[in-house]
């Protein structure tokens, strides 16, 4: 089974020609000329929000090709991820026709924007220990020929944990950079067959399957795993989902992220609409990502506080399991977890009950130092309650 672009993309959108925007007919940011006579746009000459923005981000576009080490039509910029994820939908899946595979407990809007979409929901459950059922994700591959996109979330929103790895030996060396060793370390032999193992996986799920493989890489930021990002020239059938709505403390801007082959990002520029991206979150989207010093300073104090807070939480009597995380959040297993709930939003501290999910479970993200000692603290307090 080869990968073929043309094979899986809905006909209407590869015949599709896109709607031709002003700003894209005349290319003003690339004209070179230091003064323009706009009127081509109907905008209103006054004001100061009164030109549209750039349809394709290009400043946006160009610092984020320098820092990933990609090329600008290997890069498209949403409406948050979640317009990438009704976009991917909506390029790939004839409606009431193809099927999506979802690993559940997964992020919740790969179901509804199916739904949506009117796009068939195949399962393959992660087990027990929260890992991939390799097995079940190839029987739903072999068994449904409609079956056009997978949706991979890693690290997994609710269970924090890299769920794929893109490489360990990257990791490997990563992680014992951080922890005061040297990057060009020998690469220690008795991972040799785990590393082996993992490329082997990898290449059966991506090469095995003719449709789009997606990892969500949302909270990439807090793990030490490399990113599927280095592995775009490998399987021309990945596209990676990252935002700036998690570690780069910019939900309200709502923008995120779809990097993939220049043949699938120019699929995603056409459906979209022409100026999805406005002005101002473009702009606030730009000074955080180059503001890297910030950005890298807030992710270690989250990872930091994240250390801290699954610490206090395992001290808990009530509390049953913490589980570890790569992300901004904590999942934690509980005796009662509605009790706990109720007992802490009745205390204004609203955390997420996951336990439709994962039985008796609940999310707790990280907050600053100060969230985190006033959320032990009322822990404490209904841990003296119930006994
Ligand atoms: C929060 C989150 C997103 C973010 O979506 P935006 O629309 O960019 O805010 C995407 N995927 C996962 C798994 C998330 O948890």
């Amino acid at each position: 089974m080869t990968f073929n672009l043309k094979d899986i993309v809905r006909k209407n959108i590869w015949d599709l020609k896109p709607y031709s925007s002003a700003r894209s007919e005349f290319d003003l940011y690339n004209s070179g000329k230091n003064k323009l006579t706009l009127l081509d746009a109907n905008e209103n000459p006054q004001g100061q929000l009164n030109r549209y923005p750039d349809p394709l981000q290009l400043e946006l576009k160009k610092e984020l090709a320098y820092q990933k080490k990609l090329s600008i039509d290997q890069i498209f910029v949403g409406n948050g991820s979640d317009e990438a994820i009704d976009l991917l939908y909506r390029i790939f899946c004839n409606p009431g026709k193809d099927k999506t595979l979802i690993l559940p407990p997964t992020y919740g809007m790969y179901e509804v924007s199916a739904g949506i979409n009117d796009i068939e929901v195949l399962k393959a459950p992660i087990n027990s220990a929260f890992e991939i059922d390799f097995d079940a994700v190839n029987n739903q591959i072999t068994n449904n020929e409609n079956l056009k996109i997978i949706w991979i979330c890693s690290p997994n929103n609710p269970t924090g944990n890299a769920i794929l790895k893109a490489d360990l030996k990257h990791d490997w060396q990563a992680q014992n950079y951080t922890k005061g060793g040297m990057m060009d370390l020998p690469f220690n032999p008795a991972f040799e067959n785990e590393l082996q193992e993992n490329q082997v996986r990898l290449d059966k799920l991506f090469n095995n399957f003719k449709g789009i493989i997606v990892v969500d890489e949302a909270y990439q930021d807090f793990t030490e795993n490399i990113s599927f990002i280095n592995r775009l020239q490998d399987y021309p059938n990945l596209v990676v989902l990252q935002t700036m709505s998690k570690a780069q403390g910019l939900a309200a801007a709502r923008v995120g992220f779809a990097f993939a082959s220049k043949e699938i990002i120019e699929l995603f520029n056409k459906t979209k609409p022409p100026y999805n991206v406005n002005e101002l979150s473009q702009k606030a989207a730009l000074s955080a990502i180059r503001n890297v010093e910030q950005a890298q300073k807030s992710i270690t104090t989250l990872n930091a506080n994240r250390k801290w807070l699954s610490e206090q939480l395992d001290t808990f009597d009530f509390i049953n399991k913490v589980f570890p995380s790569e992300a901004n959040f904590i999942l934690a297993r509980v005796k009662n977890a509605n009790h706990v709930y109720n007992y802490l939003r009745d205390q204004g501290i609203i955390i997420r009950n996951r336990s439709s999910q994962i039985e008796n479970t609940l999310r707790f993200t990280v907050g600053t130092m100060q969230e985190c000692e006033e959320m032990v603290l009322a822990l404490n307090n209904y841990q003296k309650q119930v006994q």
